[in-house]
């Protein structure tokens, strides 16, 4: 087995990495740390919570410190995008956790809180920035800060930054650091317009996969209930009511209908929380800050609202409602199963999402146990949405193949998703 001492890492930084408990490199640490240490630019796959952002952070770290540079005023000297206020902030905690015993500072910035804050905590310039990039852009505007003096740009759950319609904001941040950069790029899935992303981002990067793309965490147990939407609202809290020790967190598709299920469970007797774009950072940070220490044994969440959090312990991921992009299915069960630990992903199926089903076990490769209800047949609607060809103005069928519409036409199509990603947030870049 390889051990952190064979990955080229400098004493300090060995000494973070046993500090944080850990004992052996998972396999992307393994794959990655090195090249990136070389110097490489990197694309990696990996499935979520396969602690990614060690992978990077530790190299990075310890480049940053042999170049025993420090950092200009409003400068900073590496620069991390996530799409995502709770993903930013949870890749600072892990990054400061790192650093703790160098003179490496780590600064975090995203929306939703004060700016002016921001502007002074960058005005002495930062080692390593952690961002969402809307509010980075917004820091940029008032030339608060300047991302020329960057010499490293990683970009996280990449796939995301696309869904999000993140991608006129990423080009122009990514024309604002230096050239002369080293560029990481992660993503747990893979649609095409990565590989899109990553040719204009990346020079002769080095590829590195720990399973193939979409695969689910391996040691989550799957399973499906197929049922009514009616009758999902009583049959999560049977399932809840029946695992009184499980951690759990709840998978809906609009934060109208997260509040709305949050309080059905509160009102029988589940102590429940929600954390979507309606709910101030302030709340959503209490809401994952309960759950962790346990006063709230189940988290109600959009999908946008959970990337990234990491919350050990999260026993049962529930999709109450499937996902309209199945990646999303990849990672919302990623949330649980963490480094190494075993988690259950049950997803409650009724008989209009079943074309999503079938699209979700297409891209994971696994037939999902059915662990209750009949498999409903497939309507024509539905077929035409695994198809791909999500013909909403009951035309022809498209004939095109599974998730060709979303990777094939480029430019035109990021341009009509990224509005109506848009329209979907409210016109929010940085939250959801
Ligand atoms: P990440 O994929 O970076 O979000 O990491 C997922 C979880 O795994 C976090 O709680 C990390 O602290 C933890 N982790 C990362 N690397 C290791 C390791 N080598 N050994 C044990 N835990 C780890």
């Amino acid at each position: 087995m390889t051990d952190f001492q064979s990955l080229g890492l400098s004493e300090d930084l060995l000494s973070a990495v046993a500090e944080n408990g850990y004992d052996a490199p998972t396999p992307i640490q393994a794959k990655a740390i090195p090249l990136i240490l070389d110097g490489k630019d990197l694309m990696g796959l990996a499935q979520t919570g396969t602690g990614k952002t060690a992978a990077f952070g530790l190299p990075l770290i310890d480049r940053l410190l042999e170049e025993d540079k420090r950092p200009l005023p409003k400068g900073t000297r590496a620069l991390i995008l996530a799409p995502t206020r709770e993903l930013v902030n949870q890749i600072a905690k892990n990054l400061v956790s790192f650093v703790k015993k160098t003179p490496l500072r780590v600064t975090s910035v995203v929306g939703g809180v004060s700016i002016n804050a921001q502007v002074k905590r960058l005005s002495r310039g930062t080692d390593i920035l952690v961002a969402t990039p809307g509010r980075l852009l917004d820091l940029v505007d008032r030339k608060s800060v300047d991302l020329g003096t960057a010499s490293y740009l990683v970009l996280d759950e990449a796939d995301q930054m696309l869904d999000l319609g993140f991608i006129h904001a990423l080009r122009r941040i990514a024309g604002l650091v230096s050239d002369d950069r080293q560029t990481l790029l992660f993503s747990a899935t893979m649609p095409k317009q990565i590989n899109v992303l990553a040719k204009s981002y990346l020079k002769n990067p080095e590829r590195v996969e720990v399973s193939p793309t979409g695969r689910t965490a391996d040691k989550v147990t799957q399973s499906v209930h197929f049922l009514e939407q009616k009758t999902k609202g009583s049959f999560l809290v049977d399932q809840l009511q029946s695992k009184p020790d499980g951690m759990s967190l709840v998978f809906c598709r609009t934060k109208h209908g997260a509040e709305k299920l949050m309080r059905k469970l509160a009102q029988s007797g589940i102590a429940a929380g929600s954390i979507h774009g309606n709910k101030s950072q302030n709340q959503r940070e209490r809401a994952i800050r309960d759950l962790r220490d346990g006063s709230i044994k189940v988290l109600v969440a959009t999908d946008v609202a959970a990337r990234g959090i990491d919350i050990p312990g999260v026993s049962h991921v529930y999709n109450f409602e499937l996902p309209e992009v199945a990646e999303a299915y990849v990672h919302r069960i990623g949330r649980t199963a963490r480094a190494g630990a075993e988690g259950e992903a049950i997803a409650l199926c009724s008989p209009e999402e079943i074309g999503l089903f079938r699209q979700i076990e297409k891209l994971i490769g696994l037939d999902i146990t059915v662990a209750s209800g009949e498999v409903p047949p497939m309507s024509a609607a539905a077929a035409r949405t695994q198809r791909g060809g999500r013909n909403k103005g009951g035309g022809k069928p498209s004939g095109k193949k599974p998730f060709q519409k979303r990777s094939s036409s480029g430019d035109n199509d990021n341009k009509s998703r990224a509005r109506h990603q848009r329209r979907r947030q409210g016109g929010r870049r940085n939250a959801a």
